[in-house]
């Protein structure tokens, strides 16, 4: 199976990529993940990348793909893959495929804005573990400290609140295209994103005909 998870920045793209990988066995590859390692270890693919990054701009689309594509050929994508925020350009979309990337199904799942950037700005990660919380729907039982492993919670840098807008703005612009783009190839699956992490789990597996 391979997937695409597309949909605005706080979706539940990531979460529902976690669940997925889980279902089918198979890697959840997130560029965002690759992207913000690079930069904590400070590599020189993290030096490339911060600055787009920290102003809620897209990395280039060369450098996106050629990191993909070394990915998706390593061994633990064999029986599949899950794509969470790539593709996020119509370039992007169109290199992937040129290069013999294949694609079962594109999962677009939508949310309001509002609730989007309520998601986002309340979202706090734990530096030790990587648990995530919010402040608003899923709040830690004492502030700023992980329920799990006592950890520091954290907020991304990205995930602040005028950096949050200007992501929903690069992705209406950029990355909504897209939408027509995989619907024209008759791969596109429209899943509504809000409700409990459960229920949207389940809406995907309805629609994906494996539940
Ligand atoms: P994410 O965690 O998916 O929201 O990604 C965080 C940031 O990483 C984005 O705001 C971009 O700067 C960069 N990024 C991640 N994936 C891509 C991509 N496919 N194309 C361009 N930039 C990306």
């Amino acid at each position: 199976m391979r997937l695409i998870l597309l949909g605005p920045p706080g979706s539940g793209k990531g979460t529902q990529g976690v669940l997925l990988s889980q279902y089918f066995g198979i890697p959840q590859i997130s560029t965002g993940d690759i992207f913000r390692k690079a930069v904590a270890e400070n590599t020189p693919l993290g030096k490339k990348v911060k600055e787009y990054m920290d102003r809620g701009e897209l990395v280039p689309d060369e450098l996106v793909v050629e990191i993909v594509k070394e990915r998706i050929t390593q061994e633990d994508c064999k029986n599949g893959y899950i794509l969470d925020g790539f593709p996020r350009t119509v370039k992007q979309a169109e290199m992937f495929e040129n290069m013999g990337g294949k694609i079962d199904a594109v999962l677009y799942i939508y949310a309001p804005d509002e609730e989007v950037i309520k998601r986002i700005s309340g979202r706090r990660t734990c530096e030790k573990c990587g648990a995530v919380y919010n402040v608003y729907f899923n709040p830690p039982k004492i502030e700023g400290i992980c329920d799990k492993c006592g950890g520091k919670l954290v907020q991304r840098d990205d995930d602040k609140e005028e950096v949050v807008r200007n992501r929903l703005e690069v992705y209406k612009e950029k990355t909504k295209p897209l939408i027509e783009y995989y619907k024209k190839r008759n791969i596109l699956k429209e899943i509504d994103g809000v409700g409990s992490v459960e229920e949207i789990f389940e809406r995907i597996l309805k629609n994906l005909k494996v539940s």
